[in-house]
């Protein structure tokens, strides 16, 4: 049998780098994977670029003051260059002797991974020809491991999948309405994304029932930048709203959600546009972008909408009202899902901040038996946990999302194993 790679001794003191590459950017935080203490993180944007920049935070101790700073580059300064920063500042705080694993976020894992795994040459190749189904993730997350591989030799690297926790989906919940064979020769099915968030979040309200995650029946909606909403049945993920890819689903910052495919094709043979015009503009200008016609951040709307005399006031007010019915049709269609219901999860940085989107959406949902407690629901943000409905309604959570934290738990079990 082979030797764990880590003892149980080693735990302590011990901590996992986790890695989230972008096509332009590379995020990192090393964390304590018993704790979910960040003891430095950190963010390189815009990277190949002359606006290349890297800001990292530390913070070795719980009662230590944040450290903030922000490195001068050298041009051009690419991924691996982020990571030899990176890797240099670590060794100035004496930090790399604790890292005992690099733990990767892997946007798309197909029908492959429903688990965590440890990445050997097989699974980048896996990882790669998965890329014509993630085409600006992959590619990107594979530059990551290659960098992180150069740079840590001696590390084990760990692949965690948005699509991961998704696999439990059943079959008449992943499958598209359209001929078999799509399906079987191309893989053209529903994957779903947020799986690490729904996990973390659908854990946590567990811990708040006092119940084990398997007994839990929960619908969890992923606010953010990008939206989602998962029904949980006894633990596992059986239907979530993203789909083959990022786009389908409810309305997001500025991706469309569910259209009718149609109007795909009547956006090309009668107004002219190019396929390549169609993504843009499903993908990047729609959303809660597209129908404000003033911005795709919330806060932003927010501030329009209570702000009568803003020019476009009404026009914030309307994309944040079909914004939030749109949600919360979507989770009253996840009820069909389930047999019993345990409570609804909101997450996210609109889930967890924006107590006036959470009213929309639990007003839309008397139906459901859910009832928002307004002295609760305002108090619920900057990452306070907490049950918001009034106390005769069906509980709704608003829980802080930590999919480092996921990605570092699963690395050091993985390692363990
Ligand atoms: P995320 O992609 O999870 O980082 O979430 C980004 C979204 O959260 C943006 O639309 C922000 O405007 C929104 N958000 C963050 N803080 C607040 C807040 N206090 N009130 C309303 N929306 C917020």
């Amino acid at each position: 049998m082979n030797k764990p790679l880590l003892s149980s001794e080693q735990s302590v003191d011990t901590a996992i780098l986790v890695i989230n590459c972008g096509s332009s950017s590379v995020k990192f935080s090393l964390i304590q994977p018993e704790t979910g203490h960040s003891l430095l993180s950190g963010l390189a944007e815009c990277l190949t670029t002359p606006q290349a920049s890297i800001k990292i935070k530390h913070k070795l101790t719980p009662s230590e003051n944040e450290q903030s700073e922000t490195s001068p580059l050298a041009q051009p300064y690419d991924h691996q260059q982020a990571l030899t920063t990176l890797v240099s500042k670590l060794r100035s705080l004496n930090l790399v002797e604790n890292i005992i694993a690099v733990g990767h976020r892997v946007v798309h894992g197909g029908e492959s991974y429903a688990q965590p795994v440890l990445i050997n040459d097989d699974v980048k190749a896996t990882i790669k020809q998965l890329a014509k189904l993630a085409p600006l993730h992959n590619p990107a997350n594979l530059i990551g491991i290659n960098a992180c591989q150069q740079a840590f030799k001696d590390l084990p690297q760990m692949a965690i999948f948005d699509t991961a926790f998704h696999q439990s989906m059943p079959e008449k919940a992943y499958l598209y309405g359209v001929p078999f064979s799509l399906y079987r020769e191309h893989g053209i099915r529903r994957y779903g994304f947020h799986g690490t968030s729904h996990f973390f979040v659908a854990n946590q309200a567990a811990k708040l029932m006092g119940k084990s995650l398997s007994q839990c029946n929960l619908i969890s909606a992923h606010l953010g930048n990008g939206c989602s909403v998962t029904a949980i049945k006894n633990g596992e993920s059986v239907d979530t709203s993203l789909g083959m890819t990022p786009l389908e689903g409810v309305m997001m910052g500025t991706r469309s959600g569910d259209i009718d495919a149609g109007i795909v094709f009547h956006l090309v043979e009668q107004l002219g546009y190019s396929i390549n015009e169609v993504d843009t503009l499903l993908n990047k200008k729609s959303g809660l972008l597209g129908v404000s016609q003033l911005s795709n951040d919330c806060r932003t709307l927010e501030e329009a909408m209570l702000d009568p005399n803003h020019p476009q006031s009404a026009q914030a007010k309307l994309a944040l009202t079909v914004f939030c019915y749109r949600i919360a049709k979507s989770i009253a269609s996840f009820s069909a899902s389930l047999t019993t219901l345990d409570g609804l999860i909101f997450t996210g940085g609109i889930g967890e901040n924006s107590s006036w989107v959470r009213t929309q959406i639990i007003k839309q949902l008397s139906l459901l038996n859910f009832s928002v407690c307004e002295q609760a629901n305002q108090t619920a943000r900057f990452g306070t946990n907490g049950n918001i409905s009034t106390a005769d309604a069906r509980p709704c959570w608003v829980i802080a999302t930590n999919e480092e934290w996921v990605i570092a738990q699963q690395s050091a079990q993985l390692l363990s194993k």
